[in-house]
């Protein structure tokens, strides 16, 4: 079986092309009830990248705090319900964020035009009708979620995305500027993110040329970005960071996550652990997995005083901790790329269960 890949329609990259805004979306206006949504991370609200939002006053600016929880099905249907009951059709939406914001726009985007609860979409290829335009900016890089195919979203049952090709971004706008002011731990986590997605996205089946090529030039970045003379936030590191998040994403729609995604699916949706720090408090246990990935990985965090937490399953409850294993085993996708087709004699519930009694 072949993946069919639907990539960005179009997409900018370079310092300052935020703002080349207007003129972008200046022709998407003319579409449906004419104004635009912004949804923009709460971080920037008074900030300067606020006021250079090209924002007229038929339009919509939403600030969304992403700290307290990861996107819910719920808070995407109240956004769509509330602006349809107000407004109508936007012309199209624009996120200005991280992970979070990227898959808000993104799901967004889909349940304008798609009816009933985005619970009913948590899956691949359930949605029945292209979304409208919808426009993505990343101010932190690493998940990828500017390029992905899908739209994670937590709900009552599920933390799953809706994936399918019209997920996927209209326009994505890499101003490597806008990642400067990112705080080092969040940098730190969010940029492993991509480390982790291509150390998978190579170790397993369905690595092939197209999917290595992409994770071998990611990788080689990271290790500029993180390990190298010139390590840190420096403005070409900034410049790198965004296009190795882009090309760790690439890789893995080509090929898959593994091992780590899995257990920090079932850290997330257990204990509400965010996704990227979540990947890092699984990997730094999964030398069994990932050994190579793991010595690098530690030199990094080492390099930049980046302190994990760590004897943390001391304070869960065996209910828990059965949770989360059956959370993480119930991705076979990753189990399958990460152990191969006989995967389910290789990996039971309980070895997992050993494997977060190790965190
Ligand atoms: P995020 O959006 O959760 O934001 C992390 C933090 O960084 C927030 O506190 C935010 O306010 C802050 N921040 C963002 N930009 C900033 C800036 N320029 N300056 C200062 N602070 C800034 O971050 P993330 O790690 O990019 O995303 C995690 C989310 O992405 C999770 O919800 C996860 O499920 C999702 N995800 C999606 C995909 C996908 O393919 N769709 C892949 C991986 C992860
Ligand atoms: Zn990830």
């Amino acid at each position: 079986m072949h993946k069919n890949i639907k990539n960005i329609e179009k997409l900018v990259f370079g310092r300052g092309s935020f703002n080349g805004i207007d003129g972008i979306i200046e022709n998407k206006r003319k579409e449906n009830n004419h104004f635009f949504l912004f949804i923009v991370d709460n971080y920037f609200k008074g900030k300067e990248l606020a006021g250079k939002i090209p924002s007229r006053p038929e339009d919509v600016i939403r600030f969304i705090d992403v700290d307290p929880y990861e996107p819910t099905t719920e808070q995407i249907d109240s956004l769509r319900d509330e602006i349809l009951n107000s407004k109508g059709l936007p012309s199209g939406v624009v996120g200005i964020g991280g992970g979070s914001i990227m898959d808000i726009a993104k799901a967004v985007s889909l349940m304008f035009t798609n009816e009933g609860s985005s619970t009913l979409y948590q899956g691949l290829n359930l949605i029945k009708k292209p979304g409208i335009y919808h426009l993505g900016v990343p101010t932190i890089s690493g998940t990828g979620a500017e390029v992905s195919t899908t739209a994670v979203l937590t709900g009552p049952v599920k933390k799953l995305g809706l994936k399918c090709e019209w997920t996927v971004f209209d326009q994505v706008i890499l101003d490597p500027e806008l990642i400067a002011t990112v705080p080092t731990d969040k940098w730190f986590y969010t940029g492993m993110d991509t480390y982790i997605h291509c150390i998978e996205s190579e170790t397993g089946t369905l690595n092939n040329a197209f999917s290595h090529a992409y994770a071998e030039q990611s990788l080689k970045l990271c290790r500029e970005i993180f390990l190298g003379d010139d390590a840190g936030q420096t403005p070409d590191n900034d410049d790198k960071l965004m296009v190795a998040s882009l090309m760790g994403g690439l890789s893995l729609t080509y090929s898959e996550v593994g091992v780590c995604h899995a257990l920090s699916y079932g850290l997330s949706k257990i204990l509400g652990a965010k996704h990227c720090l979540a990947n890092c408090i699984a990997f730094q246990h999964l030398e069994d997995f990932y050994g190579e990935g793991l010595n690098e990985f530690r030199q990094m965090i080492k390099k930049h005083n980046i302190t994990l937490p760590k004897n943390l399953s001391k304070d869960w409850t065996e209910e828990q901790i059965t949770a989360m294993a059956e959370v993480a085993y119930n991705l076979p996708h990753m189990w399958h790329h990460a152990m191969g087709e006989n995967w389910k004699d290789k990996i039971s519930v309980e070895n997992i269960k050993e494997l977060y009694k190790r965190m």
